[in-house]
């Protein structure tokens, strides 16, 4: 079979590990084991890894989409909150891929507490002590793709790009543009760090368990901030105009403004019509309404 002569993990690999380490998948971890090799071959091409990447992976599992990065030839630096994978992970390299184990490091901690890239582990082969990643590829625990997404484009500015497979729903909210009626929190913290697409399906059927859910790639390619005004103030803006979804921006917004009538100033100050919704504005008029707000904290 294909999948046993690369070195990739087969459906039979992935059940004689599982039962291996006498490891039921659970679902409150979003533990769904990738068992076909075209499909994690598949994320990896549309992800563009090259050779002397180094890649960040989180939730490595039973390590079927990191065989498949380090197939490429890239560094691996992965992450994962289940002590009995984190543990079994470098047997499994060493079995399938023996050559690349140098090439991969793993660190059992909650991608939630990642800091910086000094808390990643780095893989021996690299000539620094510290790896700093420069692309994110994972399939990420679903119920918990968004903040874990949001906190590591946050505290790791060396990533310069992304391909995470998650929920398909939430990969079309991710990508979604103004006026759309899925266009919300999501898609704006995202596009405040990076231009985001939506990628392919990926079928049920791929998935040990098979979920109750369809699955879709999206990508992300970090683009330089456009502004001084910090991201915490804008997300404030953000998280305000959404909380209210229904109502105005003028409405939405009079108390994180103080007053109707100082959101409303503010708004006009921003070139944005308060009778607008903020399901209608891109990420610049966010950050607009963010700089009015703090000239007028000022003045
Ligand atoms: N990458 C593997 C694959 O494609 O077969 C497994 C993907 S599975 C959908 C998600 C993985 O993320 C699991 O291994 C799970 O234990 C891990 N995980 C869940 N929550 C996590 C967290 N907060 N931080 C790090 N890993 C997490």
């Amino acid at each position: 079979m294909e999948d046993e002569r690369s070195g990739l993990l087969s459906p039979t690999d992935i059940r004689a590990l599982a039962a291996e380490l006498h490891k039921r998948p659970t679902k409150t971890l979003g533990q769904n084991f990738v068992h076909d090799a075209g499909t994690v071959r598949r994320i990896v091409r549309e992800a563009g890894v090259q050779p002397d990447d180094s890649v960040l992976e989180i939730g490595p599992g039973l390590g079927s989409l990191t065989l498949a990065l380090l197939e490429t030839g890239a560094a691996v630096s992965a992450v994962e909150i289940d002590p009995v994978l984190a543990g079994a992970l470098p047997a499994t390299i060493a079995a399938h891929m023996p050559e690349a184990g140098d090439r991969f490091a793993v660190q059992l901690m909650d991608a939630m507490d990642v800091s910086g890239p000094e808390s990643l582990a780095t893989p021996s082969s690299s000539q620094k002590t510290t790896l700093e990643p420069d692309i994110l590829v994972a399939n990420l625990p679903y119920n918990v793709a968004v903040p874990i997404l949001l906190t590591l484009l946050e505290r790791l500015p060396g990533l310069k790009r992304a391909l995470v497979m998650v929920q398909a729903e939430v990969a079309d909210r991710l990508a979604a543009g103004p006026g759309s009626r899925i266009y919300g929190v999501p898609s704006l913290k995202a596009a405040w760090y990076a231009d985001v697409t939506r990628g392919s399906k990926v079928a049920r059927t791929v998935f040990w368990p098979v979920p109750n859910v369809d699955s879709a790639l999206v990508s992300f390619v970090r683009r330089p901030l456009r502004t001084s005004t910090p991201r915490e103030t804008v997300f404030a803006v953000i998280d305000a105009a959404f909380a209210q979804r229904r109502k105005t921006l003028r409405a939405a917004l009079s108390t994180w403004a103080g007053s109707g009538a100082q959101a409303e100033a503010i708004l006009r100050a921003a070139n944005v019509s308060p009778q607008a919704r903020g399901e209608q504005l891109t990420i610049e008029d966010f950050i607009a309404i963010a700089d009015a707000g703090r000239n007028f904290t000022a003045s």
